[in-house]
């Protein structure tokens, strides 16, 4: 069903050229994250580790208890006007965000104010409406499993390559369509990436892949499909790195000696 083999698909096998820390690097230009939860922060911190292994030089999470994880973490209330921030690369929300009113009242929030790029995961997903990004200038990147997906868009035709991309047309998004393999699609393009491992299947990866995704999208002049890409790729090698019988926080740690390598 994954046709890959087509002159409009590229199955992707070497690693993106990611950039490196120089001298003139500080902690904002290696790119700023923010991440917008709720009640179930844990999953948030996951994601944040993330993020900040796989190069983000700044992430702060917005609206949870502001306890835990490691101290490299900002832990903020949650605050429309500081999401304003224009030195913040990308947002992301849907890791332990919930689907109560806030919940939604949240990401309406940030699909309306259209400052900054997006990643839409997890419970976020949940509460969106897939039309309402078209009008966006900023671009957007959703990380839906099969679930998720058939949700959102249904059962678009075609093979799964298809369905993504159509999805993202639909969209206008870049679309991650997780899963065993994953499909990273703009409304033009498609790739596919080798599995990283079964061992994958444990809760959290995703919320480890959401931040992975959303660093590469805060590098300054990331375009949005490469780094969809690069973080499907680093994500894959992590887990690659930590081999078997994990947890998503093992997978989040593996992701510095899988940047390093990048
Ligand atoms: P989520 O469904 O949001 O928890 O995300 C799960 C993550 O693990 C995604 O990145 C999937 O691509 C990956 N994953 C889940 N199950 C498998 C599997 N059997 N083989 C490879 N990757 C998987
Ligand atoms: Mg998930």
């Amino acid at each position: 069903d994954l046709a890959i083999d087509r002159p409009d698909t590229v199955a992707v096998a070497g690693g993106p050229t990611l950039p490196q820390p120089g001298a003139a690097s500080h902690k904002y230009t290696r790119g700023m994250v923010a991440i917008v939860t709720g009640a179930m922060e844990g999953a948030a911190r996951l994601a944040a580790v993330a993020a900040l292994r796989s190069g983000a030089g700044y992430v702060t999470l917005y609206g949870g208890s502001g306890q835990g994880g490691p101290d490299a973490i900002v832990h903020r209330p949650y605050d429309p006007e500081a999401l304003a921030d224009d030195r913040i690369g990308a947002i992301l929300i849907g890791p332990g965000l919930g689907r109560d009113d806030e919940a939604r009242a949240r990401l309406a929030a940030l699909i309306a104010a259209d400052t900054h790029r997006l990643v839409i995961d997890g419970d976020a997903l949940h509460l969106l409406d897939p039309d309402a990004l078209r009008d966006r200038r900023n671009p957007v990147v959703l990380t839906p499993h099969a679930g998720e997906f058939r949700a959102l868009f249904g059962t678009p035709d075609g093979a799964l390559i298809d369905q993504a991309r159509s999805a993202a047309a639909r969209a206008a998004a870049i679309v991650v369509l997780k899963g065993a393999t994953t499909i990273v699609a703009s409304p033009t393009h498609a790739r596919v990436h080798p599995a990283g491992n079964p061992w994958l299947s444990t809760a959290g990866t995703g919320d480890v892949l959401a931040g992975t995704i959303a660093a590469q999208l805060a590098q300054p002049h990331a375009d949005p499909l490469a780094a969809a890409d690069a973080g499907v790729w680093l994500h894959a090698r992590a887990a690659r790195i930590v081999g078997k019988s994990f947890i998503a926080d093992d997978l989040a740690n593996a992701l510095t000696p899988a940047r390093a390598g990048a």
